[in-house]
């Protein structure tokens, strides 16, 4: 191991020339250091080089240069001190974050990982203030992938993004949480956000309102094209319709399943009105 930890506070670290040291950030008007193995802040603490402005949390420091993670059980992943990609980023698998610092990685799969959601805690056990039970990291949602599906979390009623890792219980099904409500000091909250469901509700009912909207004017314009192309084809298509025994299989009741499929005069009449009165229904009732 190329990282090794002389007396706790002095670190002899692969990323950095000189020796780093161990000391508390004291709180103040100077901007933090970033940490330069994640990007965040060191707000409490930090290994620091100080005439170079390097620093490094101390979670972030500790990282081996192999580690295994129960996300990912099929292979350890490799501490890489920059993104293995072309485009010198990577896509985190926890919170689904871009990133260009220090990296977990598997080069089997390009798992990749940010040194702080790495850290969070992953056990079935993990103690919360937020909940009687112990918590687990949940590492796919049953919702992942499926687009505006949101969990709502249990401790603070805003949407969890269902792409991101959460905290769920195993004794209640119910139970999610995001990650800063159930672990409030953990250094990765930040980029596991919480979504203003009151937002997204709104949000929903625009989209709702519009799409009912383009669905009537499809409507209209399939109507209207039927029209013409009827008044131009009466006869002939009368007489295909009469010739097949069609216009006797097509009853009411299968007006609305055969909207474009050809009828007579009356029947494309009476769909007419059967799709105005639908669409309009649908308009007062949202
Ligand atoms: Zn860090
Ligand atoms: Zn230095
Ligand atoms: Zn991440
Ligand atoms: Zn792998
Ligand atoms: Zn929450
Ligand atoms: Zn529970």
């Amino acid at each position: 191991m190329e990282t090794t930890s002389k007396d706790g506070y002095t670190l002899d670290h692969i990323s950095h020339l000189h020796d780093l040291h161990l000391a508390d950030v004291p709180a103040g008007d100077a901007p933090p250091p970033r940490c330069h193995a994640c990007g965040l802040d060191c707000t409490r603490s930090a290994y620091q080089c100080a005439p170079c402005g390097y620093a490094l949390h101390p979670s972030c420091a500790r990282v081996g240069r192999a580690a295994r993670h129960p996300a990912h059980p099929e292979h350890p992943l490799s501490l890489r001190l920059a993104p293995p990609y072309q485009s010198g980023i990577y896509t985190c698998d926890a919170c689904r974050v871009g990133g260009h610092e220090f990296v977990l990685h598997c080069h089997h799969c390009q798992f990749d990982l940010h040194l702080p959601c790495a850290a969070l805690p992953a056990d079935a056990a993990v103690a919360s203030r937020a909940h009687p039970h112990p918590l687990r990291l949940v590492y796919d949602s049953p919702h992942r992938g499926k687009q505006g599906v949101l969990v709502v979390c249990t401790v603070c009623q805003q949407g969890i993004v269902p792409e991101q890792w959460h905290y769920g219980c195993d004794r209640c099904e119910t139970f999610a949480a995001h990650v800063g409500c159930a672990v409030p000091d953990a250094l990765a909250k930040d980029l596991y956000p919480r979504v203003d469901m009151q937002r997204v509700r709104a949000e929903q009912e625009a989209r709702n309102t519009a799409a009912l909207l383009q669905q009537y004017q499809q409507m209209s314009a399939l109507i209207s094209a039927q029209s013409s192309m009827f008044a131009s084809n009466t006869a002939s298509m009368i007489n295909a319709m009469q010739g097949l025994n069609l216009g006797a299989r097509m009853s009411n009741e299968n007006l609305a399943i055969n909207f474009n499929k050809s009828g007579t005069g009356d029947e494309i009449r009476k769909r007419e009105e059967y799709y105005k009165q639908g669409v309009f229904g649908w308009l007062h009732k949202a």
